[in-house]
């Protein structure tokens, strides 16, 4: 059935203008005024922004790690990415030395299928570039559509690759297309500075952040930039939260480099002091990179704002507070890392970074959505509101103002690191390929109903 979008105000990254928008067979058919709307389906969106729905290039669902696994899995994960206004997300198919990517990727098809209310695709991790790995990525990114590779330079004797897979790794995107995507800290210099620490008897969550200073990740990010520029690759440094790593990645850019950088709303809005929380409540808090001090939530911002950094990612990574983060008690280092952020990503960018002027109403498409399709192989038919595009469409309401809770929020976690903060916004619906996932602010999406995305090759943005 069709439907027409009636009365809101379309925001692109490009325009902000009042249209309405005519949906008909899970695609954008018309833009305009005086559609043929006969036969279809009203929504009233007055007052509202109609904006492109949120693509979240950096989540973890149903995710191994540190013996638990991740709170979310592909239906509540997907489905509080819903209630955000994110209609798309790209979730870290992880892989094991030894075991064939064919294999890996089959497993987290598994993981998805069935479960997700919203698209999605896949990156791929690469743990050794030995020459299985290299041959089979060809027909990964050519017949599979997973068309990203990350790399991890921390998490010593985990996950982390050292140069020569990182180099190999870049060489052979560059010749198959492939965004190359680090998550950029030292992990032998934070893997040294975490036993020290240990052996001192500095075991609370604070020790965390103390561990992995903001050198670290500058270092790794500026080492990763140097290796791209040597096999003249595109990389996507993942989560920068620091000005360290924004100037390594300033420079690159300045000089014509293909280097690309993402943050996430915890770097934008919570910071270090988080950690020092009583009662292992700072424990909520641990990341990796981990919260910095506030004076970087500036840099961050402007960095958006300029262009430095091109998009916001969730990092979506929830473990329960009980059960989960407790196992780190008396040991930061058993403490899982991340934390529940699919949901209010969105809501974070646009009530701190759109109200007080820190970036534009188009620039919040952009970094949430926009850019997120192009540096991914997913635009045109996502990251934008235009005739043939995916009716991904959210309806969002910006006179509201409302207090984030975990009594209130989507996620399957029993806390929110945003809990009780203020934002100005509210998501009223969206749309799925022209369904409704979201509805007057009521779920009426199917598990299962999300498809799995084949994503083109990069192309320079
Ligand atoms: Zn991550």
């Amino acid at each position: 059935m069709k439907k027409w979008i009636r009365g809101g105000t379309v925001v692109t990254a490009a325009d902000t203008y009042q249209a309405d928008v005519l949906i008909h067979g899970g695609q954008v058919v018309a833009i305009g005024h005086d559609l043929d709307g006969q036969d279809a389906e009203v929504i009233d969106a007055a007052g509202c922004y109609v904006f492109p729905g949120g693509i979240d290039p950096h989540t973890h669902l149903d995710m191994p790690f540190g013996g638990t696994v991740t709170a979310d899995d592909f239906f509540t994960g997907t489905r509080a990415a819903a209630f955000g206004g994110t209609t798309s997300i790209i979730d870290f198919c992880l892989t094991k030395k030894g075991d064939s990517l064919r294999s890996a990727i089959a497993a987290w098809h598994e993981k998805a299928r069935g479960k997700a209310v919203i698209d999605y695709g896949f990156h791929l991790m690469i743990a050794e570039a030995n020459d299985q790995v290299l041959d089979e990525l060809e027909s990964v990114v050519a017949n599979e559509g997973i068309t990203s590779l990350k790399v991890f330079m921390a998490y010593k004797n985990v996950f982390q690759a050292d140069d020569e897979t990182l180099f190999k790794t870049l060489i052979r995107a560059k010749e198959l297309g492939a965004l190359v995507q680090v998550h950029a800290e030292n992990g032998d210099v934070i893997d040294f500075l975490t036993k020290k620490a240990l052996a001192e008897g500095n075991t609370d969550p604070i020790y965390h952040a103390l561990t992995r200073p903001p050198e670290a990740e500058g270092e790794a990010t500026g080492r990763a930039i140097a290796l791209t520029a040597l096999a003249d690759a595109q990389l996507y440094v993942v989560h920068v939260s620091c000005a360290s790593a924004v100037q390594r990645i300033a420079e690159a850019r300045e000089k014509g480099w293909n280097v690309y950088g993402e943050t996430c709303p915890q770097y934008l809005a919570l910071d270090i002091s988080y950690l020092e929380k009583p009662e292992f409540e700072g424990a909520k808090y641990v990341w990796s990179p981990p919260l910095r001090e506030r004076w970087n939530q500036d840099v961050l911002w402007s960095a958006l704002k300029s262009g430095i950094l091109q998009t916001v990612g969730s990092d979506q990574c929830s473990f329960n507070f009980s059960g989960q983060k407790e196992l780190g008690r008396g040991d930061f280092t058993k403490i899982p890392n991340g934390g529940p952020l699919i949901e209010d990503r969105m809501a974070i960018v646009y009530s701190d970074g759109v109200v007080p002027g820190r970036i534009s109403l188009n620039q919040f498409v952009d970094v949430c959505s926009t850019k997120v399709a192009k540096l991914f192989g997913m635009f045109p038919r996502k990251g934008t509101i235009a005739v043939g595009s995916d009716a991904d469409i959210v309806i969002f309401d910006p006179n509201v103002k409302r207090t984030i809770s975990a009594k209130t929020h989507h996620m399957n976690v029993d806390y929110n690191p945003f809990e009780g903060k203020e934002v100005y916004g509210e998501v009223v619906s969206v749309l799925s390929r022209g369904s409704f996932v979201v509805r007057n602010k009521q779920f009426v999406g199917q598990a299962g109903a999300g498809q799995f995305f084949k994503r083109d090759t990069f192309v320079r943005p």
